[in-house]
């Protein structure tokens, strides 16, 4: 397709690589990496101080954006005077003449609000399931007024929005160069993300507890109160968390794990953490909803157990030989490389820009 100017608006909770950002920050640099590799103009918008490998990033200052899966669903809109979510918007609106299309990575409803008011078309790479009233109409919104401008992971997190039809399912993607298949795991099994309650480790660490089995914990610990918590109920849990590591220490930490645990006690939008983990051939067990049960290839590729179910998830971590190693590495390769994700984008962009030109109106 004809190169594009692109400017992709990261999510204001942190800078890129702080980690606040959750899988939206790997997903930006593979996304951001692989448009530019077909020719494209990538610049990246984000709060002051991110990095995201060697992609141009214009950085832009002020409070963050607290986390919307922090909020209450009925929590009115919260926007700091001069916080970066707006002055991010703003610096996009006074540049937007310089791209033909804006891509918003924020979970955040004035980015949505704003898209009638911009002259370049604004598209929606939505990176949750539903959280909050307002966000849900906000999204709706533009669903009504601009169809073709939202995408999501994954197809169940679409219709947490109760539109899923509006929604292009983008799915996501990693470098698999940077991910080395691992044919012979030592003891321990592994549970990568945020550590917030959302992701409900203590699931976890219950399980392996039950099942006898030790856990290597990696993530960025973003609750401190929950992680005490933690540490009171699972004496293990301290030494079983070995930090915030960043893609190449956290891959050889991986590869050398018998499963993946997932256990998200909300609809997970898509867990690149469950793609990380297959590409060094590592299984993924799993709480069935969500993007993780999307993913896993249950019997094959890993385990889907009910959701919840603490002893379900033991007993499954009891089944780990009769799963696939080879099979895990291959759905990575064949399901989650970048040049299809660059082909699911870029078919978008086209539906969006051949449909839509820069100066169209919205529907009524
Ligand atoms: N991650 C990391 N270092 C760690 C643990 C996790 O860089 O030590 C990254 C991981 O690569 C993934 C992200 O944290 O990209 C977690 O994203 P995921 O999509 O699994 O969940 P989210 O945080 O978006 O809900």
């Amino acid at each position: 397709m004809d190169r594009l100017r692109l400017l992709l608006v990261s999510t204001p909770v942190g800078p890129l690589g702080s980690g606040l950002g959750g899988g939206v920050e790997l997903t930006l640099l593979n996304l951001g990496q692989e448009l530019r590799r077909r020719g494209h103009d990538v610049t990246i918008l984000a709060p002051a101080g991110s990095v995201l490998g060697d992609l141009p990033v214009v950085g832009v200052s002020g409070p963050l954006q607290p986390t919307a899966h922090t909020q209450g669903r009925d929590t009115p809109i919260v926007l700091h005077q001069d916080g970066v979510l707006g002055r991010m918007w703003d610096t996009a609106r006074q540049h937007q003449d310089a791209y033909d299309l804006i891509v918003n990575f924020a979970y955040d409803w004035l980015p949505f609000y704003l898209t009638p008011f911009f002259q370049t078309p604004v598209a929606h790479f939505v990176t949750m399931g539903s959280l909050s009233d307002a966000m849900d109409g906000a999204v709706r919104q533009v669903a009504d007024q601009f169809p073709g401008r939202l995408g999501a992971y994954t197809r169940t997190q679409a219709e947490t929005f109760g539109c899923g039809a509006a929604f292009k399912i983008l799915s996501s993607a990693i470098d698999l160069s940077c991910y080395q298949f691992c044919p012979t795991p030592g003891q321990a099994v592994a549970w990568l993300g945020r550590i917030s309650p959302e992701k409900a480790l203590e699931d976890a660490l219950a399980a392996t507890e039950m099942a006898q089995i030790p856990l290597k914990i990696l993530g960025k610990l973003e609750d401190e109160a929950y992680w005490q918590s933690l540490g009171q109920r699972f004496p293990q849990a301290a030494d079983s968390y070995l930090g915030f590591l960043p893609t190449q220490a956290l891959q050889a930490i991986v590869g050398q794990c018998r499963a993946l645990v997932m256990t998200p006690r909300w609809v997970e939008a898509f867990g690149n953490v469950a793609i990380e983990a297959l590409a060094c051939g590592v299984p993924v067990i799993a709480y069935d909803r969500g993007g993780p049960a999307e993913i896993v290839r249950s019997g094959t590729t890993g385990w889907l157990v009910p959701p919840d179910d603490i002893a379900a998830l033991a007993e499954a971590l009891t089944r780990i030989e009769a799963l696939d190693r080879v099979a895990c590495r291959q759905q990575a390769e064949t399901e989650y490389s970048l040049p299809a994700l660059g082909d699911r984008f870029e078919a978008w962009f086209q539906a969006m820009l051949g449909t839509s030109p820069p100066m169209a109106e919205p529907r009524p």
